[in-house]
């Protein structure tokens, strides 16, 4: 790891200047994915700027509307135990509890948890040019491709990491960035942008600019859930993930949202599964359709063609779940 200056902001603002005076700088939050790249020489920053000593940016709110208001600095254990989103928005709850170990959901944060970087093998190694670095191949292509993506259609197939992202999506949330040229709120599920925009980035956060809250909507008359699939029970990032909410009435869905994760480079909105559960009773036959749904447009690559199969079980088990 090269050395660098640890700067402490009090504020957004003192953060942003202090990033602005050392061309390369970047922002800390829990540190985990953060150095990573630093010990993997994938970033050679001459400042990090730590945001844990912005008072507040760790709080969080269940509003008068049932509404939630996360702070980016709210680490995923917090947001896990949290009473009041376990009570009314148990996905997001639920995903942050199965993200990485109790050691790392202690210091990592939920706003880190939605921009770590994508953990393809390739992109990951220093010596990899790839298209993720600015280089103009996916190595995965022609290479070891096992946990990359079916969904989304490249050029670079890594896949999108963050379980909390998979959640927000689901559940309709917003993030609220403040930067040079003002604060903006984008719903989470315009942020993540697929590689064929850009391969070098996966959501539209520009350099400059904080991620300062997390927005959730009331969740009334809403029962959501995530679960996922992995190789091993302990630590790991999953093969396959998925947060379906739900509105119904009478017992019939209403409105669905189902999200998968590691499937695509941003968390994937499966319409046809949606289409598939609207104005249905929730019962095997529905989830057995919606599950088939989920699977239309998958193209997997030479070694990942199981997630396909793995997709259609976690879709179907995740919806009788909440059945
Ligand atoms: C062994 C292991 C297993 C894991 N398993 C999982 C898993 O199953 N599921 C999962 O989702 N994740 C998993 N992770 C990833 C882990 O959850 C993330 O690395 C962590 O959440 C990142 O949060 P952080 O606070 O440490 O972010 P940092 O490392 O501090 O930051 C990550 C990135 O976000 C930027 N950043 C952070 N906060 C802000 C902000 N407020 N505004 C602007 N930029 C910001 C930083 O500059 C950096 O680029 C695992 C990690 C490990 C090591």
């Amino acid at each position: 790891m090269n050395r660098f200056e640890l700067a402490r902001a009090a504020t957004a603002a003192e953060a942003r200047g202090l990033l602005a005076e050392k061309s390369g700088s970047v922002f800390k939050a829990g540190g985990i994915d953060l150095l990573d790249h630093l010990k993997e020489h994938l970033l050679e920053p001459p400042r990090v700027v730590d945001l844990k000593s912005i008072p507040g940016l760790d709080r969080i709110t269940v509003e008068a509307d049932g509404s939630l208001r996360i702070g980016p600095l709210a680490t995923l254990a917090r947001v896990a135990a949290h009473d009041g989103v376990r009570k009314t928005h148990a996905a997001l709850a639920q995903s942050c509890q199965e993200a990485a170990s109790p050691q790392i959901r202690t210091v990592a944060t939920i706003g880190g948890n939605v921009l770590q970087r994508p953990r393809c093998w390739y992109y990951r190694l220093e010596s990899y040019p790839c298209l993720k670095k600015g280089g103009d191949v996916c190595f995965a292509v022609g290479g070891e491709n096992r946990y990359q993506s079916i969904f989304g259609g490249g050029p670079s197939y890594a896949v999108h990491p963050s379980n909390a992202a998979v959640a927000l999506v689901a559940l309709g949330a917003s993030f609220v960035l403040e930067g040079g040229k003002g604060t903006r709120t984008v719903p989470a599920a315009d942020f993540f942008v697929l590689p064929s925009k850009d391969p070098k980035r996966e959501n539209t956060l520009q350099a400059d600019e904080i991620l300062m809250e997390i927005r959730v909507p009331s969740a009334a008359g809403t029962r959501s859930t995530y679960q996922d699939v992995r190789e091993r029970a302990a630590f790991d990032w999953p093969l396959v993930s998925a947060a379906v909410a739900l509105k119904s009435d009478g017992g019939v869905v209403r409105e669905a949202r189902v999200v998968l994760g590691a499937v695509a480079p941003v968390p994937w909105r499966s319409a046809k599964a949606e289409q598939a559960l609207a104005g249905k009773p929730l019962d095997e036959a529905a989830a057995a359709a919606a599950a088939r749904a989920a699977i239309f447009g998958a193209v997997p690559l030479s070694e990942n063609g199981y997630k396909v199969g793995l997709v259609q079980t976690l879709v179907r088990r995740t919806l009788m779940s909440i059945a």
